[in-house]
């Protein structure tokens, strides 16, 4: 099973060691062309702002809203995640709006720029050692949207169907249970289209 990394800015290369770990292969995808041969698709950490000016840029809104609407999986994590989301606070527009998610920003104030903590999230079989740099936080989630693991009472992990986020750095760490999950997602999602 091939897994892209979405390789335009920010933390690409441990995703793809990630993903390789958790037992599939990782491709940087450079070109909308490569997502042809995917079954899922990561959209890493990095600037938001900047990953979704070079996906337009590059022609990959359509091709990633066109990939998620054949039911393929799509992960963003911490930039990602805001990528993903219909809604930015703060007036910002949406970059891919896949996922009925609002998100704030840089939201753990700047005391907290990054921190590590041990994560208990729905679906993995031991706590996630979570690494958080200038996180995002999910403040609000739709109907069909489930909350996975909440930091604080605040929501930084959330699945809706084959749309998977994280606030935190899931490749920062040798535990690639999140990754997995993911591949498990792709899994299913294939046998669905069988
Ligand atoms: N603060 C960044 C943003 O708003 C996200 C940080 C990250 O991906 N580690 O885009």
């Amino acid at each position: 099973m091939k897994v892209g990394v979405l390789a335009l800015q920010g933390a690409v290369a441990e995703h793809i060691r990630s993903i390789e770990h958790a037992g599939a292969e990782g491709v940087a995808v450079k070109h909308p062309g490569q997502l042809d041969e995917l079954g899922g698709l990561i959209i890493p950490g990095g600037e938001s702002t900047t990953i979704g000016k070079l996906m337009r840029k590059y022609g990959f809104i359509d091709a990633v809203r066109f990939f998620a609407a054949q039911g393929k999986p799509v992960f963003g994590t911490c930039a990602g995640l805001i990528v993903m989301a219909k809604e930015i606070e703060g007036g910002e527009e949406a970059h891919l709006g896949l996922m009925d998610i609002k998100v704030s920003r840089n939201a753990f104030g700047r005391q907290r720029e990054s921190f590590e903590t041990d994560l208990e999230v729905k679906g993995l079989r031991a706590p996630l050692r979570a690494v958080f740099i200038r996180a995002p936080l999910i403040t609000a989630v739709g109907d069909s949207v489930e909350v996975l693991s909440t930091y604080r009472e605040e929501i930084v992990t959330a699945r809706q169907g084959h749309l998977l986020v994280s606030s935190f750095h899931p490749e920062l760490t040798d535990d690639s249970s999140l990754h997995a999950y993911f591949l498990e997602m792709i899994q299913s999602s294939e046998a669905a289209v069988k």
